[in-house]
């Protein structure tokens, strides 16, 4: 009798055969093949295929072959089409073809970051990377970075340094005594500042009703005028890159007014920090340089595969010493351990994709890849102030433009036949006590095609819903 094959030979066969692994490939590249044509949303017949994926846990396993068909099946067109050129949601961006590759070959090797010793490769590339960071935003030398899941833990970790750094200051060590009877830390930003940014304020303890807001002006920015005397017990956060309309903080007149206070500066650039490597954009984060700590994406602006931030600190000591972690079994690299620079343990090899785009393009190419957004923006704008019914409600700076219709209900009801029609996808938000619809140009493949086929899915939108609106 045949003896029945071990889980263990199973696996060892498909490891082996590779037959699942040219599945998957196949299917990924059918997809990367059909990417930039297909409707930008999922159909709703796509969306209700979903419900195929809810069943009770199984008892029995499933062949690998048809748990990869099964996720090609239901998964594959219900996935939003954010490769390519017509996706304008929130701040999202494209993925690199390089940068696919890389983390496709990476996928094998299955690296963790924690320590040099637990994977050698991705401890070289965060060094390399860190020193090019450095280097293309023009920060200070004692700069050193951790490769976090995104902005939002990005800013967790400047703040957690800040905290550690002011405390200390004040004879306080926040990792052995907390935060109950700690010395006051106070926490200065500007009103538009990103939720995250609350959020992380939030989680480390200072509490949001602690927050001295800043009042800002039309486009978002920061009055420098109304910052409040700050002083070295003070966390001040600036933006590069308004959420809604993309502008960006006056950093250097800020610096003029308050460099001799010692606060700490962080600055939320997720997406904006990049403009510093465009000589045409480069104006807008003059002064950045200043800051204490900077918190940036990798996967929006810079189109990385997701799951790539950056936090960026000045003070080694203060960022190590605030995610500082021990035990017997952790061995201490010679270069680098990427945990010290985390909230994370194991993490993900995030680098090895944002090594291979920085050499991929260089600065040079970095510079035309974000000015080409700056432009197809601008484009954007140019196009729908000449349809009447639209109004451009912001300056078009980097990659942001805001528009409203007459009323907020007509904005409302164009926004939903804009994401109905398919052929771009946008969202809404509120600017100015106004409802408004957000496009966030932030991928390499939109041309100048795709942006006059977005805009003429607007003006259908526009014209469908005036057809059938009557004035309540
Ligand atoms: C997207 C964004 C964040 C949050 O970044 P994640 O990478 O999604 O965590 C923070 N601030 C600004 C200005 C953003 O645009």
């Amino acid at each position: 009798m045949k003896k029945e094959e071990s889980l263990q030979d199973k696996m060892f066969n498909e490891i082996r055969e590779k037959k699942i692994f040219d599945r998957a490939q196949t299917y990924a590249y059918e997809y990367l093949d059909s990417v930039f044509e297909r409707n930008i949303y999922p159909t709703e017949q796509a969306l209700l295929s979903l419900k195929n994926f809810e069943e009770e846990f199984p008892n029995e396993g499933t062949a690998a072959a048809d748990v990869i068909d099964m996720l090609n099946k239901y998964g594959s067109p219900a996935t939003v089409a954010r490769l390519g050129g017509r996706y304008f949601g929130f701040v999202i961006g494209s993925a690199l073809p390089v940068g696919l590759a890389a983390k496709n070959l990476a996928t094998y090797w299955d690296q963790t970051g924690a320590m040099q010793v637990t994977a050698p490769i991705t401890a070289k590339l965060e060094m390399v990377v860190e020193g090019w960071l450095k280097n293309i935003f023009g920060l200070p030398e004692s700069t050193v970075a951790g490769f976090v899941t995104g902005t939002s833990a990005a800013t967790f970790c400047g703040l957690a340094a800040a905290r550690y750094r002011l405390l200390k200051r004040m004879g306080w060590d926040v990792n052995e005594r907390g935060l109950a009877d700690a010395p006051k830390v106070r926490i200065v930003t500007g009103s538009h500042a990103h939720s995250t940014v609350t959020k992380a304020i939030a989680m480390l303890g200072f509490g949001k009703k602690n927050i001295e807001w800043v009042d800002v002006d039309e486009q978002g920015r920061m009055i420098t005028e109304l910052i409040p005397p700050l002083d070295e017990h003070t966390i001040l956060v600036l933006q590069a890159g308004n959420v809604n309309g993309g502008s960006f903080d006056p950093f250097d007149k800020i610096w003029e007014r308050i460099k001799n206070s010692n606060a700490w500066i962080h600055i939320d650039g997720a997406f904006g920090l990049w403009a510093a490597v465009s000589d045409k954009l480069s104006h807008l984060t003059r002064g950045i340089e200043h800051a204490n700590s900077w918190a940036v994406d990798g996967h929006k602006t810079l189109n990385t595969p997701y799951d790539c931030g950056i936090v960026l600190c000045r003070d080694k000591e203060a960022i190590t010493s605030a995610l500082h972690m021990e035990g017997s079994y952790i061995v201490q690299g010679k270069d680098r351990d990427g945990m010290y620079f985390t909230p994370d343990m194991s993490q993900r090899a995030r680098a090895i994709e944002l090594w291979a785009i920085l050499k991929y393009l260089g600065k040079k190419q970095i510079s035309e890849l974000v000015y080409n957004m700056h432009l197809r923006a601008v484009q954007f704008a140019d196009e729908l102030k000449s349809i009447p019914g639209f109004k451009v409600l912001n300056d078009v700076v980097f990659n942001q433009v805001l528009v409203c219709c007459e009323s907020d209900e007509i904005t409302d009801l164009t926004i939903a036949r804009i994401q109905d029609l398919r052929e771009c996808w946008v969202g809404g938000a509120a600017w100015q006590g106004k409802r408004v619809i957000r496009i966030s140009v932030c991928s390499w493949a939109t041309t100048e095609d795709d942006v006059k086929r977005s805009v003429n899915s607007f003006k259908t939108a526009l014209k469908e819903v005036m057809s059938q609106y009557v004035v309540r």
